[in-house]
């Protein structure tokens, strides 16, 4: 039995980019999420081994590994987290973002943010968490 209370309200976020970082910070805690972040996919996977996240918000383009290999790594492992990516303006949509789209469709949040659309993405990700629906996403080890 949980009460709202205590459901699991933490968010990791995932950026190289520090401002991208301190926004959303800022922004979803100003909103009553636990949010941590991490400039590196190294470190995501250190927290999320310590403890359980509701939603891993994930730039695509990061030095250490793209977002497509850090996703597919959330799911073989069963972090059970639900996933949204971003990706900033400029971005080559020849690669990474369309192969995301076909394969998994997980919500995308382009930058710079609309405010309002990042609050929706994850409220509904924080619905789907709770309702167990482990992800509105394909396999995508399936696809290949
Ligand atoms: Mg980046």
């Amino acid at each position: 039995m949980s009460s709202l209370k205590e459901k699991n309200k933490r968010i990791l976020i995932v950026d190289d980019e520090v401002d991208v970082l301190d926004f959303l910070k800022i922004y979803l805690e100003s909103l009553g999420w636990e949010v941590t972040t991490v400039p590196a996919i190294r470190q995501a996977f250190d927290e999320l081994d310590k403890q359980a996240y509701f939603l891993v918000i994930t730039d695509i383009a990061m030095p250490d590994m793209d977002g497509y290999e850090f996703i597919s790594k959330i799911k073989e492992k069963n972090y059970g987290s639900q996933i949204a990516l971003m990706t900033g303006f400029g971005y080559n949509p020849k690669h990474t973002l369309v192969k995301i789209y076909k394969t998994i469709r997980y919500p995308c949040l382009f930058k710079p943010f609309n405010r309002a659309k990042v609050a929706e993405a994850v409220q509904n990700a924080f619905d789907n968490y709770n309702n167990g629906s482990a992800a509105q996403a394909v396999d995508p080890n399936s696809q290949n």
